[in-house]
């Protein structure tokens, strides 16, 4: 197996999902006591949080290279950045490697097109759903016709990323708001739901999305594990 490099930290309650579910997939794949060969650079978020909010993306670019670097220096095969955001400052980190960089949205329109989907609708932080780096590759180099939030409901779905789901703090009345959010846009015509920040599966999946669910995390690390088993 190649091992997996993963920039996490960002926060930890994702890189906790990536790591649960890179080890079920490794047992999964290999038996009942393989695991994934996986290291983990784990950033401090306040840090990353304070360069985000400031627009300091560059900074933020520098700081999640050298850690790449680091990651390959012992050893990675290959690079995944265990946060949808941070992919702002992609080619900052792919441009300091030489082992590939999985990126988080190729792995989900991938998924869309082979399913059929072309209108999903976005859900993540207000960077994510607002800047281009992201829906602009889901548009430009995928060729999605992407749904994003209105301004009153993206303002809500950051704040209960940033106020709750990245402390770990889980709360019903945030789950029901998200799940009135993807039905008032399956009525408008989405197809789907991009869950756009790794966080977000901890309240709306399957079960509870009228629409079908695209859990960036859950893709990225099979797309991972993929590789890292090919
Ligand atoms: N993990 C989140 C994401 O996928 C948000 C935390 C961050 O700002 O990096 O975007």
């Amino acid at each position: 197996m190649k091992r997996i490099g993963i920039l996490g930290g960002m926060s930890p309650e994702s890189t906790v999902i990536y790591y649960r579910l890179l080890n079920e997939g490794a047992r999964h794949a290999l038996g009942p006591l393989a695991t994934a060969d996986c290291l983990i650079a784990s950033m401090n978020f306040g840090e990353i949080q304070a360069m985000q909010k400031a627009g300091e993306w560059e900074k933020a670019g520098e700081h999640l290279a050298r850690a790449a670097k680091g990651l390959e220096a012992a050893g990675a095969d290959l690079i995944i950045l265990a946060t949808n955001t941070m992919h702002r400052c992609a080619s900052a980190i792919e441009n300091a490697l030489t082992v590939p960089f999985l990126h988080i949205a190729d792995a989900t329109a991938e998924k869309l097109k082979a399913d059929g989907r072309s209108k999903p609708l976005l859900l993540g932080t207000a960077y994510t759903m607002e800047q281009d780096f992201y829906k602009g590759r889901l548009i430009n180099d995928h060729g999605m016709d992407v749904i994003i939030p209105s301004a009153a409901e993206r303002e809500l779905i950051h704040s209960i990323i940033f106020e709750e789901l990245v402390n770990g703090v889980v709360r019903e009345e945030s789950r029901g708001a998200y799940i009135a959010i993807v039905a008032r846009h399956a009525a408008a015509g989405a197809d789907s739901v991009i869950l756009g920040c790794t966080e977000i599966g901890m309240l709306l999946d399957g079960s509870n999305s009228v629409l079908p669910v695209y859990d960036t995390a859950r893709i990225h690390c099979e797309i991972a594990l993929d590789r890292a088993l090919a």
